[in-house]
């Protein structure tokens, strides 16, 4: 064996694990838990604990955690060691059924948008058995969903585990009518591509915003950006290959599958691919991913932005969510197969997401909103607030033929000529690489772009699986009490294509044509978070929710006011950063300099040269002006964070942020911009961007 696949999983209680040290009977039963979605029996997890702290302390773990996922979007543990106390003084070590099934951290100060009183702090933590635990930091991590004394959910996980039960039943029904009768379990799989930026941390340690915000809230265009196209997919420096072989291996170790790994557009941007898995496990996967990240480049004197937008003029990072659904005996229900045309089930199936997009176009856009990927949709570099499907030519023409009642004739796949005869021509994909669309279909999967590098993949996945179920649900009722199935399929794929076509955009989504014509479509252009917020708890959102058993009406209200005040608390934090900077770093840096050139003229003076000190002279008149205009905007900015924390509706205040506080924060920041470019580089307080971007140069 070699050293990868020795390495692969060896900190993860796996299926393979759980084969080789749980009795027959009991693995039986916990896989069957695991595959079918069946409820788990309590006998089990006595002998599944057992075998668990046995493996994890031969790997070295001294104690346990519940390891889960409140509504914060990062992930939390509370540790418990295995020891036991005995009669005697002594201790075993004990790690009960109970102990694996259940937990009850602290809940009182996880966000819970008012669902729960602080004085009911009381939460629960439950085994979620279709993700496998695993060891990090020398603890036993258990994957677990977390919900109050009062039932209500507090975290994202639940909610997901829900959709992909919503998602699985109705893929099952809609499967049955075209004679597939053997499937058990359809699961909603996840890939998810994380891109992230590496600074130098010395550099990182010397600016303010970037520990307290994660973002940078001052700094000057860099003379050299990402404009020569030089760094994505260029050679990776040895430094930065040094930290990504570590993470590999970190990843490896807990069972995460990481593939690909390449650097992105913007300097000192990279990215990172997994194989897909199942939407838990990968949205486990992603958060840990994240977390690791972060931990192996501090070993390398490295930080891991994953904020989304770090930086003013180059990209921000995203994370694309390549989301397909797949039967338990590996049926693609996204595969188009040689002749799509033909293929009935796939169209269906597709339908169904074009109609589910369509009509939940709000609560996708919802699922990615945050205050960070704000700075990134509809900013030339990511897909538009807007929601649309990018489907590619064959695809849409074949759905206009259905519409329109004609045959469509297959157009032969073309052949690439690569013009070398030493490299073989290969034949053209038949759906073509878009990079703009919010939703493109690549293949047999569909990738969800609009999601931003820092959030948990748990929120766009309820929404998907969600409308997905849905759909599939209505098409069920329907074609389920059909007269003839054919007949009615064919009625239902035509109808649906009409009235869900215009969702559909091929070309190239960063334009301000398409912004124009997506309005003339009637598509909702929900440019910020507090403009998608609003909508969460339109009534079509509550009830859809509440119809699918995945949110009750004041879950759903909960969910939008914890983004509300996330929101408000990002933008609270950057506020109180900036005016830190401006007044107890930057004035003082513009008064030293200017000091400094009256210095200079005073001592010129003395020494009774003729010549006119021109240049210092006006330097002096610039800097004072700016030094002057610097000062009026902090007390803008000031009376505005004043206003803004005198108020206390979520949604009122992060409208007032929108309308009041950016715009202050951005005039504030043109002036020091344009200071830093005056001021002696030496006397300059903090990184600038061009040390910052291209600090890692070996
Ligand atoms: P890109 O061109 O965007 O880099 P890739 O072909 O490299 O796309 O695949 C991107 C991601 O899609 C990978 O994480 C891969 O595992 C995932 N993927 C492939 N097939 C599926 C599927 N059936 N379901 C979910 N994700 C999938
Ligand atoms: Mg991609």
């Amino acid at each position: 064996m070699n050293r990868i696949s020795e390495l692969f999983g060896s900190m993860s209680f796996n299926d393979d694990v759980m084969r080789e040290r749980l009795p027959r009977d009991i693995y039986r039963s916990l896989h069957k838990t695991i595959e079918e979605g069946r409820d788990l029996d309590s006998t089990v997890a006595n002998v599944v604990a057992s075998a668990m702290k046995d493996w994890a302390m031969e790997k070295g773990a001294t104690h346990y955690t519940h390891w889960f996922q409140p509504m914060t979007g990062v992930t939390a543990e509370k540790h418990d060691s295995f020891l036991s106390p005995c009669p005697g003084g002594k201790a075993i070590m004990e790690f009960s059924g109970k102990e694996l099934m259940k937990g009850e951290p602290d809940a009182s100060s996880f966000p819970s948008g008012g669902l729960r009183a602080t004085f009911e702090a009381r939460g629960y933590t439950t085994w979620d058995p279709t993700s496998y635990a695993f060891i990090k930091d020398d603890s036993l991590c258990i994957p677990t969903v977390f919900c109050s004394f009062g039932g209500e959910v507090l975290d994202k996980k639940t909610p997901l585990l829900r959709s992909m039960e919503r998602v699985s039943e109705q893929s099952i029904r809609l499967l049955r009518l075209f004679g597939i009768t053997d499937v058990k379990h359809v699961f909603a799989t996840v890939g998810a591509e994380q891109e992230y930026f590496l600074i130098d941390r010395d550099l990182y340690n010397r600016r303010r915003d970037l520990i307290l915000t994660g973002r940078t809230l001052f700094g000057n265009r860099p003379p050299k950006g990402q404009e020569l196209d030089d760094h994505y997919f260029g050679a990776i420096k040895p430094r930065v290959m040094a930290f990504m072989k570590e993470l590999n291996e970190e990843l490896w170790k807990i069972g995460i599958y990481a593939k690909t790994e390449h650097n992105e557009v913007a300097p000192a941007q990279h990215e990172l691919a997994p194989v897909f898995t199942t939407t838990n496990m990968a949205t486990d996967h992603n958060q840990l991913t994240m977390e690791i990240m972060k931990r192996v480049a501090q070993k390398h004197n490295m930080i891991c932005l994953l904020h989304e937008k770090p930086f003013a003029c180059v990209n921000g990072s995203g994370k694309h969510n390549n989301w397909s659904l797949n039967t338990n005996n590996g049926l693609n229900l996204f595969k188009p197969g040689k002749n799509p045309a033909e293929n009935k089930l796939f169209l269906l199936f597709l339908c169904g997401v074009l109609k589910a997009v369509d009509e939940h176009q709000d609560l996708l856009r919802i699922s990615v909103a945050a205050p960070g990927n704000d700075h990134r949709l509809g900013a030339n570099e990511a897909p538009p607030a807007i929601v649309s499907v990018y489907l590619g030519d064959q695809l849409t023409r074949i759905l206009e033929c259905i519409e329109n009642d004609v045959d469509y004739t297959e157009e032969k796949a073309q052949n690439m000529e690569t013009g070398v005869h030493v490299l073989a021509d290969f034949q053209k994909d038949t759906t073509d690489r878009n990079r703009t669309s919010p939703f493109a279909f690549t293949g047999n999967k569909f990738e969800f772009r609009m999601l931003g590098s820092a959030m948990s993949i748990a929120d766009p996945n309820i929404v998907l699986n969600t409308i997905a179920a849905d759909v599939f649900q209505q098409f069920a009722d329907r074609l389920e009490a059909a007269q003839d199935f054919e007949t009615e399929l064919k009625a239902l794929l035509k109808e649906t294509i009409h009235a869900h076509k215009r969702i559909i955009f091929n070309g190239n989504n960063y334009t301000d044509e398409w912004v124009a014509e997506a309005e003339r479509r009637g598509l909702l252009n929900l440019k910020t978070t507090v403009d998608a917020a609003a909508h969460y708890t339109d009534e079509k959102n509550v009830a859809l929710f509440q119809r699918q058993r995945i949110f009750t009406p004041s879950e759903v209200e909960a969910r939008r006011d914890i983004l509300l005040e996330h929101y408000n608390n990002v933008y609270n934090i950057e506020m109180a950063t900036m005016l830190e900077m401006a007044h107890q770093e930057i004035l003082p840096c513009v008064f030293r300099y200017n000091r400094q050139l009256t210095d200079l003229m005073a001592a010129k003076q003395q020494t009774g040269i003729g010549i006119q000190d021109t240049a210092a002279r006006s330097l002096i008149e610039t800097l004072t002006e700016l030094g002057n205009a610097l000062h009026e905007r902090i007390t803008a900015l000031e009376e505005v964070n004043a206003a803004f924390n005198g108020m206390s509706d979520p949604l009122q205040k992060a409208c007032y942020c929108r309308d009041h506080a950016i715009p202050a924060m951005a005039a504030l920041r043109e002036v020091a911009d344009r200071l830093e470019l005056l001021v002696d580089a030496r006397l300059w307080p903090f990184p600038t961007y061009a040390q910052l971007l291209f600090s890692i140069d070996s």
